[in-house]
This record gives structure tokens, C-alpha cells and sequence, in this order.
């Protein structure tokens, strides 16, 4: 950690405690080369990525919108309150994972349509329904019949 005051590549940390409920590592720091103190505060990064829409716009991630489109999709289905929880935490960690600040909305219907794939075939089916009708028709109808041949 660079000193604030003179620019000294190293400092010396002299005091280290948890704050904020423990989310946080506050750091008391003295500089070698001119005496100074400061403080730093550290808090391991679990921000989501900003959705990057079609038209260009950024909008902030939306776990409450996703779940709607996914209970939407998976009304009056036999599928589990904890199944669907446990499927929108790895839509998360999909998005988290990719490590950019930036993804395109599409990588979020992407995993959602992953995972319902798995959950249950006519909610993947609803969701697709609606999701790639502003996509791709062609690709959609494509999906339908190779799932209609699976059924064979
Ligand atoms: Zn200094």
C-alpha cells in the first residue's frame, strides 16, 4: 500500500481490526520513509455486474427481477421454493464468476434458461417463449423442435 503523503511503496500495518458486523478489515497504517498514519479499510468485492442491455443502456442487477421471471415461468410447477433459491444463487455465481463489471443482459437469460432447462423442461419452455421473442425466433424454434425430438 502506497503512502498517501510521500508515495512510499510500503507501509507498515500497526493496528488491525474487524468492523462493519466483520465485513470489513480496517487497517492502521504507518509510513517508514515519513512518519505519516493512515487508515485503510479493506471488504472482499461481491458486487454484481452492471446488465448491459440490447439498446446499449446499463441497468444495475436485479435479483428480485430475476426471481420474478422465474417464478413466471415456473408457476404452478412441481418445483421447490429451495430448488429455485439454489438455482438463482448459481445464476449469481455465474455472473459474479465472470469477473467483468460489465456483462451483457443476454448472459443472465443465458444461465437463467440453463437452469430451468434442468428444473423443469415447460418452464424452460414459457421462459424461452417470452425471452427469445425479442431474440432470436429462428433459434428459439430450433431449441423447441431438438427438445420435441428428445421427447421421441
Ligand atoms: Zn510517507
Amino acid at each position: 500500500m502506497h503512502c498517501p503523503f510521500c508515495g512510499q511503496a510500503d507501509s507498515k500495518v500497526i493496528d488491525s481490526r474487524l468492523v462493519a458486523e466483520g465485513q470489513q478489515v480496517r487497517r492502521r497504517r504507518e509510513c517508514p520513509h515519513c512518519g505519516e498514519r493512515f487508515t485503510t479499510y479493506e471488504s472482499a468485492e461481491l458486487v454484481m455486474p452492471k446488465l448491459i442491455k440490447q439498446d446499449g443502456s446499463r441497468e444495475p442487477y436485479n435479483t428480485e427481477k430475476l426471481r420474478a421471471g422465474m417464478m413466471r415461468a415456473l408457476e404452478r410447477r412441481p418445483v421447490s421454493v429451495e430448488d429455485i433459491e439454489a438455482a438463482i444463487t448459481r445464476v449469481e455465481h455465474r455472473l459474479r464468476a465472470s469477473g467483468e463489471r460489465e456483462v451483457p443482459s443476454r448472459l443472465v437469460g443465458e444461465a437463467v434458461m440453463d437452469e430451468l432447462k434442468e428444473l423443469d423442461q415447460v418452464a424452460f419452455v414459457r421462459f424461452a417463449s417470452v425471452y427469445r421473442s425479442f431474440q432470436d425466433i429462428a433459434e428459439f424454434r430450433a431449441e423447441i423442435e431438438r427438445l420435441e425430438n428428445k421427447g421421441k
